[in-house]
């Protein structure tokens, strides 16, 4: 180790305007890589528009927000201390558990005093001649920096959509993505949610409790598998602790970024078995809850045909749970392959149809056409409603870049090149773009993985990036045009080889109206992603311009 990288300097000890690095975002990927450049010697300041750190989890407070991926997979594991230490209540983290282990995190690595809260990055530009980057804020900073990175995450730009006449709505609404932190009473109150995604799937059965009566206005019915959540499993806890490394080794050189019981199904066509064995392996994944449902079998991701026998098992269970033959039909996707929008996972959210306060409007058949100063009209009637919640997602994966002005070579702007979809090297670098990295960006494994893990890959390549760069006394890396192209490629190739094109969800910008529509992840997997990214470290860079 070089003294550089032993004696760690906080940007308090450079000029204030004067960086190595700024890094936009404090949620996980932000306060990670923070904790990363620190240990490289580094004047690094991460700017974040939030007025507390946690990112995803400071934001979304909504009745129900919870994680989807369980706890112990679902944590940093670059700090053996804190993994052992750390104890999850749950087998899938609250919001506020989750944000209470992030703040320890911040806390345990002293992270706070280089991170300017309350305080949105607007532009970012870089100066050719002096080979650094200027980055402006809306509180009127202006610092230079010689690398960016952005850690502005994949589902930061929460968005509501056009719907007539919401400045009328006299009740109160909120978005999910950026609900009160004071919390907000429902109880006995005519509540409406628009959306039926993850976040309205976990919001509305807590809500439905709470609510006088509550109005879920759904446009496409999505997949939603039981989480079965529970207290963690002492038993469970100690097994992982006692060798954490292995049980992180697996994860990271796995597809999804975490790991399921291997079943002997699951390498096999789910048409290559009699119906009564899929059926039970449906059963069990079923009763085991949780995402790795889709891994029952080795072509439900591929095959139409194999993934409809998926499908149709989920329809059953909706049926066999919802009384109402008409809501259950109203609730049954049909419009996309099982998994081709991210699955669900619920608690009690389907049964939570059979309750005499709760109804579901089908958009389908009778479409919003505004808000109303008493609440929703639909084509079919007008719904009072007290409280509005917009469960509507978010502007995916390149909403949070977009919206900030960046600049790179010869005054090239990041929105001008991405008109038609993202493209970037590896989802970490955009060609013109030099020294400006972008943590689970487009191209790269991100939102398909459990994505701590996808997190502390990028963080981990960026940091061993820099540390070669100064080794080396180069000043910048630059993504080739070329190696972009065929990255992208081989993103696109990967994509069409799977079902995910077929739906008009995030992952292809369907849910944003102009938005182009690509398959913007890497759907290769986090084990193999891995290994691409680093023979390319392991090749001096290749792809990659370095120039001193
Ligand atoms: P974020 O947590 O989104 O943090 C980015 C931060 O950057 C934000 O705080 C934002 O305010 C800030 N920022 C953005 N632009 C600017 C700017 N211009 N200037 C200053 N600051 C800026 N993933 C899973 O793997 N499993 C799950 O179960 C799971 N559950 C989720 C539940 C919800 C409700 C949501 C919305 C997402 C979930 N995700 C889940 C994805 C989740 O976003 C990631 O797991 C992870 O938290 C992302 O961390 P991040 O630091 O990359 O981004
Ligand atoms: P989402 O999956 O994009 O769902 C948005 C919902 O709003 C969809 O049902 C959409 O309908 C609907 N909608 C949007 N515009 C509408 C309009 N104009 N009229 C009527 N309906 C409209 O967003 P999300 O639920 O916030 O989830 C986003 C992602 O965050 C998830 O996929 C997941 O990755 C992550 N997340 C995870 C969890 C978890 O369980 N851990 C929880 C929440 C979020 P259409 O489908 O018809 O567009």
């Amino acid at each position: 180790m070089s003294d550089w990288q032993r004696q760690p300097v906080t940007a308090s000890a450079r000029p204030a305007n004067d960086l190595d690095v700024v890094v936009v975002g404090a949620g996980l990927a932000g306060l990670y890589m923070l904790h990363r450049l620190r240990g490289l010697g580094l004047a690094a300041r991460a700017y974040e528009a939030g007025r507390g750190i946690g990112g995803t989890w400071y934001w979304n407070r909504y009745p129900g927000a919870r994680c989807d991926i369980e706890s112990l997979d679902y944590s940093y594991s670059f700090s053996e201390a804190v993994q052992q230490e750390w104890h999850w209540t749950e087998r899938y983290a609250s919001q506020a558990e989750i944000l209470r282990y992030i703040e320890h995190v911040a806390d345990r690595f002293d992270l706070r005093p280089d991170i300017r809260l309350a305080t949105r990055v607007i532009a970012t530009t870089f100066d050719e001649v002096a080979g650094r980057w200027t980055v402006e804020t809306d509180r009127g900073d202006r610092v230079t920096a010689q690398y960016c990175i952005m850690a502005t995450g994949c589902l930061s730009a929460a968005r509501i959509p056009a719907i007539p006449g919401l400045e009328t709505f006299a009740g109160r609404w909120w978005h999910t993505g950026a609900w009160p932190h004071e919390g907000v009473t429902l109880t006995g109150r005519r509540v409406g949610v628009i959306g039926t995604g993850s976040s309205a799937i976990q919001a509305i059965p807590v809500i439905a409790r709470r609510a006088a009566h509550l109005h879920v206005f759904q446009r496409t019915p999505n997949f939603s598998v039981p989480a079965r959540n529970a207290p963690l499993d002492p038993a469970d806890e100690r097994r992982a602790k006692a060798d954490y490394a292995a049980r992180r080794r697996e994860a990271r050189a796995s597809r999804a970024g975490f790991v399921t019981p291997a079943t002997e199904q699951m390498e096999r066509s789910a048409l290559a078995v009699a119906p009564a064995v899929r059926r039970r392996a449906y059963e069990a994944r079923w009763e085991r809850g949780g995402l790795g449902f889709t891994s029952a079998f080795a072509d439900l991701g591929s095959d139409l045909a194999a993934n409809d026998t998926a499908a149709e098992f989920f329809r059953a269970k909706i049926r066999a749970t919802v009384r109402d033959p008409l809501v259950a039909e109203a609730l049954s996707p049909r419009d996309h392959p099982l998994g081709t929008k991210r699955l669900c996972a619920d608690s009690g959210y389907y049964e939570t149809f059979n309750r005499p306060n709760v109804t579901l409007i089908d958009l389908r058949t009778t479409p919003i056409a505004a808000i109303t100063s008493r609440g929703v009209l639909t084509s079919g009637a007008e719904y009072p409603l007290d409280d509005l919640v917009f469960a509507s997602g978010f502007d995916a994966m390149t909403g949070a870049l977009r919206a900030i002005d960046i600049r790179g070579r010869a005054g090239v702007s990041l929105r001008e090149r991405w008109a038609d979809g993202p493209r970037a090297y590896l989802g970490l670098m955009v060609a013109d773009f030099p020294n400006l990295f972008t943590i689970t960006g487009p191209g790269s494994p991100s939102v398909l993985s459990n994505m701590i893990v996808s997190i502390e890959q990028h963080v981990e390549w960026i940091a061993d990036c820099l540390a070669h760069l100064r080794a080396h006394r180069f000043r910048a890396i630059e993504a080739s045009a070329e190696a972009e192209a065929a990255w992208m490629a081989h993103v696109e190739e990967l994509g069409n080889a799977t079902l995910y094109p077929l739906a008009n969800s995030w992952y292809m910008g369907a849910n944003i109206p102009g938005k182009p529509r690509v398959f913007m992840p890497y759907v290769g997997g986090v084990g193999a992603y891995r290994q691409q990214c680093d023979d390319i470290a392991a090749r001096g860079y290749a792809g990659f311009s370095l120039t001193a």
